[in-house]
């Protein structure tokens, strides 16, 4: 039986400029209404395929755009049509300025984790961004939260962001260890094609030509470089972020257990950490994704179609090719995998990438002791050439 639920909220106040996800900025309110009554069907429909809920992931889009009365029916609906572990973990994600008494008030009874979208402290970064809001809302939200009883808070940052120097990236990490938070995702900056911030980046050489994005005497990147996060071909800069993030967030408590994830001790993310290690869960909503441990499937990126009952795009490989798959999404963790526990998950024994395991601990990517694998720190650094090699 399947024990984890993703519940993809598409709806935003306006549309971010590096944002690839799928949202829908400024949605009617009829449209929101149609979403929360088909998510209850789709809720009622599945929920004889669940047992005991342990972990549930509301992410968007911004779960929080919804007004309070939405998001009540969203949550009722949600407990009403599932059984859920009195330990579960239920995160949602929040972006600070969309957040009112009333729905930290409703996130408190409902939920005990929250994710904030804060992604950089700097007004200027912000701007390039396109990110909503101000510093006071950040403030305000985790007041909200803390003093609603919410303990376990956590941030999004992002770094390598066009004109960003170290020093920059170095006071955003200083500013989230000031703020009481027990988990903190820096994600590096992927200028993904038909972003609004690829447009503006095509349009000339070095700069935005309102001057948002400055060449400074600290980002000598060329724009190819600019366009590429760590996980398509690393770069020096991105490296040095990547590095500086680590070893500041470390003398703070927080330690890296997945490449772009730091927690402080006891407060990973259950739910990620149990989907990169392969465990089966069900995605609701436009653009969300399940696994029932053999198949993948994710529903249509487009709300009308999602709405009129489209049949979700299925993905159908071969159990090897699939073990394979999930071994690779393991590696994104520090722990890498226990080889007892592979073989659980899979029932495939690791002997079966043998070749490609010897070939990447030669190139230095992969360390193994008698009872686990990991990536090493230029394994995780170069997860995406790993990945490649064993798929
Ligand atoms: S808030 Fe998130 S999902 Fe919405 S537009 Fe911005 S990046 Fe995209």
């Amino acid at each position: 039986m399947i024990s984890r639920l993703y519940i993809h909220v598409p709806f935003c106040a306006s549309k971010c400029g590096y944002c690839a996800f799928y949202s829908i900025p400024c949605p009617s309110s009829v449209s929101i209404d149609r979403y929360l009554e088909k998510m209850g069907n789709d809720f009622k429909d599945s929920s004889r395929l669940c047992g005991k809920i342990e972990s549930v992931f509301i992410g968007g889009g911004t779960p929080t755009f919804l007004s309070a009365g939405n998001l009540g029916k969203l949550f009722s609906s949600l407990f009403s049509h599932f059984e859920i572990s009195a330990s579960a973990e239920i995160s949602i994600e929040c972006n600070p300025e969309t957040l009112t008494a009333e729905k930290a008030d409703l996130i408190a009874k409902f939920a005990n984790r929250v994710s904030l979208g804060i992604q950089s402290f700097n007004p200027k970064f912000r701007k390039i961004l396109g990110r909503q809001g101000s510093l006071k809302s950040i403030d305000k939200a985790i007041s909200l939260l803390s003093g609603n009883g919410i303990s376990n808070i956590g941030c999004d940052l992002i770094y390598a962001i066009p004109g960003q120097s170290l020093d920059d990236w170095r006071d955003d990490l200083e500013k989230a260890t000031a703020l009481p938070l027990k988990h903190i995702s820096a994600y590096s900056l992927t200028v993904e094609e038909g972003t609004l911030l690829s447009e503006r980046m095509s349009n000339v050489e070095y700069r935005i030509s309102n001057d948002e994005i400055k060449h400074n005497t600290n980002d000598r990147r060329p724009t190819t470089l600019l366009r590429q996060g760590f996980e398509g071909q690393a770069d020096d800069y991105s490296i040095r972020m990547w590095n500086l993030a680590s070893s500041l967030l470390g003398k703070h408590g927080f330690r890296r257990y997945e490449i772009s994830n730091y927690s402080k001790r006891g407060y990973k993310c259950r739910h990620n950490l149990e989907i990169w290690y392969g465990d089966r869960y069900l995605g609701f909503g436009p653009a969300a994704s399940s696994f029932d441990g053999k198949k993948r499937w994710t529903n249509i990126s487009d709300l009308e179609k999602w709405l009129s009952g489209a049949e979700p795009d299925t993905d159908i490989i071969s159990p090897e090719k699939r073990a394979r798959e999930i071994f690779v999404m393991g590696l994104r963790t520090s722990h890498g995998w226990d080889k007892i526990f592979f073989l659980h998950r899979t029932g495939f024994d690791l002997e079966i990438l043998r070749k490609e395991i010897r070939q990447l601990i030669n190139m230095k990517l992969l360390l193994e002791t008698g009872e686990n694998i990991r990536c090493s720190k230029k394994g995780l650094l170069l997860w995406n050439e790993v990945a490649e090699m064993l798929i």
